[in-house]
């Protein structure tokens, strides 16, 4: 039977293919079947996963027990090592490995979800919330088991194409997202999320069409079914019949005709018709990624999310790992400038190592605050960025700043990273920019203090939306307020562009907003001349920019930014774009 479930399309185009589904957000594993022989040894490696994370959990207890740790941490370690230690966890998946003679990871997986089941059912509230504990639980042996903690065992299915498998999950991570990046699936579909949580963000750079919000599609859809995705209007169609299948062939290929006629205009400058010179910028996550960065035709690198080298992995990379990373992106680039940011951990994207309890990780420790409290860490980075600007042009750019002291804080990290850099002669870019990422509304709001203390800025919309209006990026529940265009954020990016030019300092927006080619004439009137998005959108944005003339816009943009009311707002953009 056919039907249709909608959701928030994330990233646009069409995809067709076949529903894999995924057992669990971090947990997707295979399911292997074992021959006879191979029986007992799973279920010794299934011994050793829970003693090693018996281990992990004694570790922690010591931390636990120092006297700065917070109480929370000491109740959730004692709960945790309480469900690990109970029958239905340690014993049960035993059993299913012998009589099933499946592999650990599997037996466990099936074992935690009969569980979770379970708890779904408790009247108390207090207990049913507990099922996250027995999920972490199993995660942490899922991640021993799988030898390499952390990594996400997705894998292709075997005999059908990954370009033809279609994820649906619960949700994903960004550490399962960014391994998407080696499968190519034709798209991923997920319960939960919001419009720029990681996750949809990584959907956007491998241009790959995407829905977040579904509430229950893996519920409703089965493996191995054939789906319809439309991630441009966040519809999902299930066993489409022929007639339709047809339809969305024939407009998959017109759109697939529509970008390859935009590959005309990699090599064009982008100026406007007035003459007004723009710089087209790329946003990467990988090493990997300036290919398409390249490809697309990218004036450099205006973001390089460190972090997502750090993803994928249970310990830090070295400085040396880290130098490679960035020297091959340099390289890559051929002089064109390339601006890294340091790692932004924490909310979203944490990283299993340092693990921590907070309430609320979005206005935790997280990026600046983070590599502040980390300064081994931090340093290490620094050291790698520095060695890299010696093959082109590096910008180093700070994300979350929200105070002077940490603007301050940083750039004596720098002078110390530099410092011991030249005692053991290693040769670096003195001059080396650095930059702050404008994503905390009341860094837009004290301009000035960035304005001294850095060279450049640069506008993570993503956070700085999430911030002004308070609404959780990655909370599908808020994804309808998750609003680009409130005045609040529009004054708050003007400002800022403003600010800067005036000052003298490059600004740029990195966020979701630099991509829109809805809203290329609102930021280009605005004054924006530094736009940066992923490889994947740069053709279709240059191409607005070619047809846009700002002594056209500017004026009309100046009468946007007078109105409070979003529909006046609206109107005012659909003239902007007629
Ligand atoms: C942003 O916040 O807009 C941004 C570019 O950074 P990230 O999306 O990585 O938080
Ligand atoms: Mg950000």
């Amino acid at each position: 039977m056919s039907f249709t479930i909608h959701g928030l399309g994330v990233s646009g185009g069409i995809a067709i293919g076949v529903a894999q589904l995924m057992s669990h957000a971090t947990l997707e594993v295979a399911h292997l079947t074992l021959g006879p022989r191979m029986v007992d040894k799973e279920v010794a490696r299934f011994e050793e996963a829970i003693l090693a994370v018996q281990a992990e959990l004694e570790l922690l207890k010591v931390e636990a027990g120092k006297g700065n740790a917070p109480a929370e941490l000491r109740a959730f370690v004692d709960l945790h090592g309480m469900i690990l230690a109970d029958p239905e966890l340690s014993e049960v998946p035993k059993q299913i490995i012998r009589e099933r003679r499946c592999n650990a990871e599997w037996a466990l997986v099936q074992q935690m979800e009969r569980l979770v089941e379970q708890f779904d059912a408790i009247d108390d509230a207090y207990l049913r919330e507990r099922k996250a504990d027995v999920v972490q639980v199993v995660e942490r042996v899922v991640k021993v088991l799988l030898g390499h903690p952390g990594r996400s065992a997705l894998r292709a299915r075997k005999g059908v194409k990954e370009a033809d498998q279609i994820i649906v999950a619960h949700d994903l991570s960004p550490a399962d997202t960014i391994g998407f990046k080696e499968q190519r699936f034709a798209s991923f579909i997920t319960d939960v999320g919001g419009a720029t949580s990681h996750t949809a963000i990584l959907a956007r750079s491998m241009a790959i069409p995407s829905i977040v919000g579904l509430h229950r599609a893996r519920d409703l859809i089965r493996d191995g079914e054939l789906l319809i995705i439309d991630g441009t209007r966040g519809v999902v169609i299930i066993n489409p019949d022929e007639r339709v299948l047809e339809e969305y062939r024939l407009r998959k290929s017109e759109l697939e005709l529509e970008r390859s006629k935009l590959k005309r205009l990699k090599t064009m400058k982008a100026s406007t018709i007035d003459g007004v010179d723009v710089q087209m910028y790329a946003n990467i996550e990988l090493p990997e990624d300036v290919e398409a960065a390249r490809t697309a035709g990218a004036d450099g690198i205006g973001l390089f999310r460190t972090e997502f080298l750090f993803l994928n992995r249970g310990d830090m990379p070295t400085e040396d790992e880290q130098f490679e990373a960035y020297r091959k992106v340099v390289k890559g680039m051929e002089g064109r400038p390339v601006t890294i940011r340091t790692f932004d951990l924490g909310a979203d994207k944490s990283l299993d190592a340092m693990d921590r309890v907070q309430t609320n990780p979005a206005l935790g420790l997280r990026a600046i605050r983070l590599q502040l409290a980390e300064p081994k860490m931090f340093r290490t980075q620094l050291r790698a960025i520095l060695r890299a600007s010696k093959y082109g042009k590096v910008k180093l750019l700070i994300p979350m700043l929200a105070h002077a002291h940490e603007i301050d804080a940083t750039l004596a990290a720098l002078q110390g990273a530099k410092q011991s850099l030249r005692e053991q002669k290693v040769a670096f870019d003195e001059g080396i920019e650095v930059g702050g990422m404008i994503e905390i509304p009341a860094a837009a709001l004290a301009i000035g203090m960035f304005l001294r203390r850095l060279d450049f800025l640069s506008i993570g919309t993503n956070d700085l939306i999430q911030y002004a209006l308070a609404i959780d990026r990655s909370d599908e529940t808020v994804s309808h307020l998750y609003d680009p265009l409130h005045p609040a954020v529009l004054m708050l990016v003007a400002h800022t562009i403003y600010s800067g030019d005036k000052a003298g300092l490059p600004v740029s927006v990195c966020g979701e907003l630099a991509g829109d080619p809805a809203l290329t004439r609102l930021l280009l009137g605005m004054g924006l001349r530094i736009f940066s998005m992923h490889p994947s959108q740069i053709l279709e944005v240059k191409q607005h920019v070619l047809k846009s003339d700002v002594s056209d816009i500017a004026p009309i943009v100046r009468k946007i930014l007078r109105y409070s009311e979003p529909e006046k707002i609206r109107e005012q953009i659909e003239k902007l774009n007629a």
